[in-house]
C-alpha cells in the first residue's frame, strides 16, 4: 500500500508539500460546493483556490467561485489581503523586519541613544520609536554635562563618540569625560576622551598604552608606563575612587 503522498508523487508527480496543501484545500472545501466543483474540475489553478479557501465562508463561497475564474492570482491576493484587515490596519503591512549589519561601535551608539531617549521621554521606547525619533530629529539627546568642561568641547565629543567609550574595542556607554594628560597637570580641556567606568579605572592605573594619542592606537598594558607626575595624580584618583568619591 502506498501512502497518499507516495501515490500523489508516483501518479501525479506532486511533491510532498504540494500533496499536503492540496489535501488541506480539499478539507476546507468539503462544505463549499461551488468552490469544490472548481477544485475538482481543475480548470482553475489550485494556487488560486488555496488562496480563496483560506477565507471563503459557506455564505460567500459562490461569489468566490466566480471571482477565481475571472480574476488573476495577484488581484485575488490583494483583495484577500484587504479583507483580513482589522481595524482598518493590517499589521503585516505596517511592520517589516530589517536585518542590519552594523559595526559594534555603531550599534552601541544606537543603544545609548535609545537609553537616553527613554530617560528623556520617561517611558520605554521600541526600536521603531527610536528610529522614528532619529529620522525626525537630527539633534541628539544630550548626555549629562561634564563638570567645568566647555559645552562646545562636550558637543564635539558627543558628535564623535555618541556617548560610547572611546576605547577601540569597547561598546559600553561612556561614564566620564577623561583627561588623558590629566587636568591637574595641564589645567586645560584640550585632550578629552569619553570612557566607560572600567576603561576609566584602567586609564588611572596607567594601563592604557598611547593614552594621550588617538584611541585607534590604544592598547592595554600589563604594567603602567606613565610618567612620575601622572602616577602621583592617579594615586590620588585611585584613593578617591575607593572612597566612592568618583572621578
Ligand atoms: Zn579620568
Ligand atoms: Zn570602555
Amino acid at each position: 500500500m502506498y501512502s497518499i503522498y507516495e501515490y500523489a508523487s508516483r501518479v501525479g508527480g506532486l511533491s510532498h508539500d504540494s500533496t499536503r496543501r492540496i489535501l488541506a484545500i480539499g478539507e476546507k472545501l468539503f462544505d463549499k460546493p461551488h468552490l469544490n466543483k472548481k477544485f475538482i474540475e481543475g480548470e482553475v489553478g489550485w494556487g488560486k483556490i488555496e488562496l480563496v479557501a483560506s477565507i471563503a465562508t459557506i455564505k460567500d463561497e459562490k461569489d468566490w467561485s466566480k471571482k477565481i475564474t475571472t480574476m488573476s492570482f495577484g488581484a485575488l491576493r490583494s483583495l484577500i489581503k484587504k479583507s483580513v484587515v482589522h481595524d482598518g490596519v493590517d499589521a503585516r503591512d505596517l511592520y517589516e523586519n530589517l536585518n542590519l549589519k552594523l559595526k559594534r561601535k555603531t550599534l552601541s551608539q544606537f543603544r545609548v541613544y535609545k537609553k537616553r531617549l527613554e530617560k528623556k521621554e520617561r517611558h520605554p521606547m521600541t526600536w521603531d520609536d527610536t528610529v522614528d525619533t532619529l529620522l525626525k530629529n537630527k539633534t541628539t539627546v544630550p548626555p549629562k554635562p561634564g563638570r567645568n568642561i566647555p559645552k562646545a568641547k562636550q558637543d564635539k565629543l558627543e558628535e564623535k563618540y555618541k556617548g560610547v567609550c572611546a576605547f577601540p574595542t569597547c561598546t559600553k556607554p561612556a561614564d566620564v569625560i577623561h583627561h588623558p594628560e590629566r587636568y591637574a597637570l595641564t589645567k586645560n580641556h584640550d585632550n578629552l576622551k569619553p570612557l566607560c567606568k572600567v576603561h576609566h579605572e584602567l586609564a588611572h592605573h596607567g594601563l592604557i598604552k598611547n593614552e594621550e594619542q588617538d584611541p585607534t592606537t590604544w592598547e592595554l598594558l600589563q604594567k603602567p608606563e606613565n610618567s612620575y607626575l601622572k602616577r602621583k595624580i592617579d594615586e590620588k584618583y585611585q584613593k578617591a575612587r575607593l572612597q566612592s568619591v568618583g572621578h
